[in-house]
């Protein structure tokens, strides 16, 4: 990187107090920017980056500014926010005990008031900053104003840190496409089966999914009153994943997990055929991916159509930063395009390790009874 443009400081101290006023004004490659902030002595920040006032060389301080986030890390950091925030709207509506409950396409198929809230949360709060992004959430809402007490604005400082894997620093926002599950587990919302519930904010960049955000509202409810609920998951391809502790199933064991609302003939062949030492029944797939990364299942298996692709994006991206694989019951990737069918047809399976093996014990039958598409 070859320095050009100039750059002037100015500050000034301010005796008797630890902080000083400072405009740094920067014109690098033609584009002017200004920044005033309160700074200790001695130090300069430019968009969080601090920067040694005694480094006034262009070089120096155009390396700091290539540390400005990218839109995708920006992008991240606000999803952790507003997922947070979606967290405490879910605990609200739960709490106020009217849950607003409506059939969509049966009663295995429910939309309740923390599905629609949430929602609107998280796609205005996400679309107020990043207009260009495409997002798409499960819920057919009708375009309404949104209230000031749902809009998100912060962002997570710690993902605003992390550096932005290089092939990833260009994108510009609307190459980015959201998909977003307000509340997955919403049977089990309803029937008090909380930590099954999660709000899924996947990001996907060329059809891949590429970061997620999972939140589980209701961690730790079983620990009773006094205790702090919720946690919040994240993960990038390039960068890891983090907010769990990344465990493997011990003794190599084969435990599934799978539906416990959704099952079929198909879904319960698949998982005998796979002669599991232990089956867990379990609602989401953002709780099932859950289980995989803390060792507590070795693959996700739901040889049915069903899951739809905001179930998958944002548990997709999480599992993959750490080495896993979701597919089809063929072996194959899905897409994340904005313009996808949104079911994923050839249903689900999913592995922290060893996902060839599961994917070579699917029945024959189970694979022609699933579209190839
Ligand atoms: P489950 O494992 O049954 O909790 O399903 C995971 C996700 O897929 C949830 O968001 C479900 O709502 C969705 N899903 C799976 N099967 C179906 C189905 N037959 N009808 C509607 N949604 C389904
Ligand atoms: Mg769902
Ligand atoms: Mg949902």
């Amino acid at each position: 990187m070859s320095p050009h443009g100039t750059i002037t400081y100015h500050g000034s101290n301010r005796t008797g107090t630890k902080t000083r006023t400072v405009q740094a004004r920067t014109r690098i490659s033609g584009c002017v920017s200004v920044c005033e902030l309160a700074v200790p002595p001695g130090l300069f920040y430019y968009n969080r980056k601090v920067i040694d006032s005694r480094y006034t060389d262009c070089y120096r301080f155009e390396n700091a500014m290539a540390g400005t986030p990218a839109v995708v890390m920006r992008l991240v950091a606000s999803a952790f926010a507003v997922a947070e925030r979606a967290g405490g709207i879910a605990r609200k509506v739960m709490r106020s005990g009217d849950l607003g409950i409506v059939e969509k396409t049966g009663a295995n198929d429910l939309q309740t008031l923390a599905d629609r809230l949430v929602q609107k949360s998280i796609c205005a709060s996400l679309s107020q900053h990043f207009p260009k992004v495409t997002i798409i959430g499960e819920e057919d809402l009708p375009a309404e104003a949104v209230e000031e007490e749902l809009i998100e604005n912060g962002q997570s400082e710690e993902i605003l840190q992390k550096p932005c894997p290089s092939e990833y620093i260009n994108i510009k926002e609307e190459e980015l496409v959201v998909w977003v599950d307000p509340l997955d587990g919403t049977k089990e919302y309803t029937e008090g089966l909380l930590d099954h519930v999660t709000v899924l904010i996947g990001i996907a960049y060329n059809g891949k999914a590429i970061a997620g955000v999972i939140n589980q509202p209701f961690f730790n409810y079983q620990l009773g009153p006094g205790t702090t609920l919720g946690r919040t998951l994240w993960g990038m391809l390039g960068l890891g994943a983090f907010g769990f502790e990344l465990k493997e199933v011990e003794g190599g064991k084969c435990i599934i997990t799978t539906t416990r609302s959704h099952s079929n003939k198909l879904v319960a062949d698949c998982v005998q055929a796979m002669e599991p030492h232990d089956v867990i029944k379990v609602g989401g797939a953002g709780n099932k991916i859950i289980q995989l990364v803390e060792g507590k299942a070795s693959a996700y298996v739901f040889a049915s159509p069903g899951c739809k692709k905001w179930d998958t994006c944002a548990p997709e991206a999480i599992l993959h930063a750490v080495g896993g694989k979701l597919t089809d019951m063929h072996g194959r990737a899905y897409k994340y395009h904005a313009d996808v069918k949104h079911m994923n047809s050839a249903g689900v399976l999913a592995t922290l390790r060893n996902h060839q093996y599961y994917i070579s014990r699917v029945p024959q039958s189970v694979l022609d009874a699933l579209p190839s598409d």
